[in-house]
């Protein structure tokens, strides 16, 4: 992205990033015939945007090594593990958490303990718990098959308990 240069109090100034320009000579604004439209320079907002996505990469990756790689179970296994959960479900009556509830799940789940959760990186309210007992959807977005909105489950590992009453 290149300056956006304008006349201010006597000096040459980027309107985009407010930078003065303090290397353009008489000689230059002779050159383009005082038009700094057509002055060419590169704009300090974009340097800092592209610093700014340059530093959030690099933690994204930082955080990608450090996290433990966690595969999600096996088709089988997740049937295996569904099927009680769900007659568990109905058996309650299928009762569904709040909106509120299932964000709150969805908080911890994202900061797993455990380090199971694993996010689809596409949708940062979509996930799967990777934990062997597990293998269910763990989103924030309303889904039959989406764990944290079944209000009688459980985090397998004791993060977060069924809803109350359950
Ligand atoms: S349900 Fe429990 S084990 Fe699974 S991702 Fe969420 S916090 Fe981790």
């Amino acid at each position: 992205m290149l300056c956006l240069l304008e006349w201010r109090d006597g000096r040459i100034v980027c309107s985009r990033c407010s930078e003065t320009c303090r290397h353009i000579t008489e000689a230059d604004l002779a050159a383009v015939g005082g038009d700094l439209s057509k002055i060419r320079r590169v704009c300090g907002t974009a340097a800092r945007a592209a610093d700014i996505e340059q530093a959030r990469a690099a933690m994204e990756a930082t955080r990608a090594a450090a996290a433990p790689i966690v595969a999600a179970p096996s088709l089988f296994k997740r049937i295996k593990n569904f099927a009680p959960a769900l007659i568990t479900h109905a058996r309650h009556g299928f009762p569904k958490c709040t909106q509120e509830q299932m964000d709150a799940r969805h908080a911890i789940c994202r900061a797993c303990p455990g380090g199971f959760y694993i996010r689809d990186i596409e949708n940062p309210n979509l996930g799967i718990c990777g934990h062997k007992d597990c293998g269910c959807s763990a989103g924030r977005e309303e889904r039959f098959l989406n764990k944290l909105g079944w209000a009688d489950q459980a985090c397998p590992i004791g993060a977060w308990p069924a809803a109350e009453g359950m």
